[in-house]
């Protein structure tokens, strides 16, 4: 009897995946190689070949930005919003919501938190998710660093960007209810909160046209090479762990990427 082919099994990728993609493929393929269950090549070995040719960009093309509104201060949570999920894994999330206005949704409540899209093979879980008072349902991730000053000029929250377009689409697979943008709040807890600030990533046709553009080509991509450069090697946990023989920097702590990223860089490429 004829066998039916069945299709390809997608790769299974989280928000995580796609951020450290766009930092560096090779620092994703080792981060993932952790974890032999979640590596495409043999258990425990990545599939960059030894003789790669380092990169000087990571392949991934930027998400759209043209309607990112920045606002300093404290974030606008209007009193008839609701605090419907939240990833209880995580800590030092704020407490933005008084007892009676957290509502989590039954099917997030308690243990599988993750959200999941069957559809692209994709998981993971936003800090909180919010009802808001106007009907919509979207995304808030939370950062204990500073917002810093020129949010498009230094296009230094890029990684956020990416974070924040992949958790709309996790929440609209999820809850049937398609964002109309993520939240991303800086709580600046080193510094009292005094350059504290929030950001608002439309999530439009165009932002998910360029996630599942970013999915495809991170599946496609079996060569994950190296983006040695001291930005991204001196903040690489697999450099940390000693894993990569192509860092280009010593491993100096996560503060050194949060540093980089608020001082100005050039314009978009
Ligand atoms: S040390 Fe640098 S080149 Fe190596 S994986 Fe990390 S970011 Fe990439």
């Amino acid at each position: 009897m004829l066998e039916i082919p069945r299709p390809p099994v997608l790769e299974h990728l989280t928000p995580h995946d796609l951020v450290t993609y766009f930092h560096c493929p090779h620092e994703m393929e080792l981060m993932r190689t952790r974890d032999p269950a979640r590596t495409p090549g043999p258990a425990g070995i990545p599939v960059t070949p030894a003789d790669v040719v380092p990169l000087r960009h990571s392949p991934m093309f930027s998400p759209p930005l043209s309607k990112v509104e920045v606002y300093p201060g404290r974030i606008d949570i209007a009193p008839d919003d609701v605090l419907v999920y939240q990833d209880d894994g995580e800590d030092g999330l704020p407490m933005l919501f008084p007892p009676e206005r957290i509502r989590l949704d039954a099917r997030y409540r308690e243990g599988a938190r993750t959200l999941v899209d069957p559809e692209l093979n994709f998981a993971g879980r936003p800090d909180l998710v919010i009802a808001r008072a106007d009907g919509a349902l979207v995304p808030l991730e939370y950062k204990s660093t500073y917002m810093f000053v020129g949010y498009h000029e230094a296009h230094g929250r890029l990684f956020d960007t990416v974070q924040a377009i992949a958790e709309c689409r996790l929440v609209h697979a999820a809850f049937g209810k398609r964002p109309p943008y993520a939240l991303i709040l800086y709580g600046d807890q080193a510094g009292d909160g005094e350059r504290e600030g929030w950001v608002r990533i439309p999530y439009t046709e165009a932002d998910e046209h360029w996630l599942r553009a970013a999915l495809v080509q991170v599946r496609a991509d079996r060569v994950r090479p190296p983006v040695p450069a001291e930005r991204n090697c001196a903040s690489c946990e697999a450099n940390e762990a000693g894993r990569c023989r192509f860092a280009a920097a010593r491993y100096d702590g996560p503060h050194h990427r949060a540093a980089f990223l608020a001082s100005p860089r050039p314009a978009l490429r």
